[in-house]
């Protein structure tokens, strides 16, 4: 088993909460897109022969491609993996880019799953984040695509949005549950240094919502999302029975992948890749036929501590039995008095060694995992 991450590094505009990589400029499109091409041929042998079981284009905006040049990409994927037939196949997609026309060559192609960035379903939500599209239209994009026989719609929702009436989450919740899409994959707004709202808040032009706030509107989805038989099975992942992302879920399973594309990262089970985050450098090092990027070999603690942060925040729990048998670390003799601490607070339930959060622990679930994290003179 194994999966491909594809970076589009564009995008039409920048949104004022985003410090993905992206170029608004599309000047480097179809060098970005050749070198791409020249990375999976150079990447071949990374996954070691693995069935590819996911593919997923993500950025940036995928979706700023035109259908032909996604095929392009796939059609290279296919001439240098094996891919399994049934691969999951996502385009991340912003709706201000599926059109009608779009959307039914997206149809008529290998893509089998669409994950809308759909954020808000209120107009003034959507102009403070500077989204590149409206309300309205993220509504019309999602029913088209479903009339076309898309069956597996995942949508992206932010909460924690400032100034608002709380009514207002309540109100996409429900558009969303409404709209009868598989996946959810819902946000907090985080407000990073170097965005536009990093830089208001700097300057005190911008106030973000109250830490309390944020914390019952989570509360919100989690309830909602029971309400109407969704799954909670990442932190930030809800989804009808049978419809988890499966390649997300590979990267919490520890799968390896192989990232293509500026930033992408790649992880083989020994040792991560992080390839350059910046267009023209991408371009140079593939034209001269080399991998732009940096390795970096985990040692037992990274990979451990790496468990704990992915494996915590999901549905299936960190098996602390299995941390023993792959790398020889007991976890919970490690940190008997703090386990014990915060299941008798109810953040935390143990199950034959399975650490699974509480739906309050959910609400703390980076601060434990951090507490759990090896030292590295552990
Ligand atoms: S949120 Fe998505 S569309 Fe907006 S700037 Fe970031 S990558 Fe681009």
């Amino acid at each position: 088993m194994a999966g491909i991450y594809l970076h589009i590094p564009f995008c039409k505009q920048a949104c004022h909460y985003c410090d993905f990589h992206f170029s608004t400029s599309l000047k480097l499109k179809e060098a970005v897109l050749a070198a791409m091409h020249q990375e999976i041929r150079l990447q071949q042998n990374y996954l070691s022969g693995e069935t590819i079981d996911t593919i997923y284009f993500g950025g940036g905006t995928p979706s700023i491609l035109s259908v032909a040049e996604l095929q392009g990409l796939l059609d290279t994927i296919h001439l240098v993996f094996p891919i399994n037939p049934a691969a999951e196949i996502t385009v991340e997609a912003n709706p201000d880019d599926l059109t009608p026309e779009k959307l039914l060559l997206l149809s008529q192609s290998p893509v089998n799953r669409l994950s809308i960035g759909v954020q808000s379903f209120h107009n003034p939500h959507l102009q403070l984040m500077n989204r590149p599209h409206t309300a309205g239209e993220a509504e019309g994009c999602i029913q088209l695509a479903q009339e076309l026989g898309f069956d597996n719609i995942s949508l992206d929702l932010i909460y924690g949005i400032p100034a608002e009436d709380e009514a207002l989450w309540e109100q996409d919740l429900a558009k969303a549950f409404a709209l009868n899409v598989q996946h959810l994959s819902c946000y907090a707004l985080t407000i990073e240094p170097n965005t536009v709202l990093g830089h208001r808040l700097k300057k005190g032009t911008f106030t973000p919502a109250e830490e309390e706030s944020v914390a019952q509107q989570f509360e919100l989805l989690m309830t909602q999302a029971k309400t109407h038989g969704f799954l909670h099975y990442e932190i930030s992942n809800f989804c009808q029975p049978g419809f988890e992302s499966k390649h997300n879920s590979s990267y919490w399973r520890q799968t390896p992948y192989v990232g293509i594309g500026p930033s992408a990262h790649s992880f083989n089970g020994k040792s991560r890749q992080f390839n350059v985050a910046h267009n023209p450098q991408y371009v140079q090092a593939l034209s001269q036929g080399q991998l732009p990027c940096t390795v970096e070999e985990l040692t037992v603690e990274d990979r451990v501590n790496e468990y704990v942060m992915t494996t915590l925040r999901t549905s299936w729990g960190c098996d602390t039995h299995y941390i023993r048998s792959k790398w020889n670390v007991d976890l919970v003799a490690l940190h008997a008095s703090y386990l014990q601490q915060i299941i008798a607070k109810g953040l935390m339930q143990e199950n034959e060694g399975v650490l699974l959060l509480t739906e309050e622990g959910k609400l703390l679930a980076d601060e434990i995992a951090l507490d759990l994290f090896l030292l590295k003179e552990e």
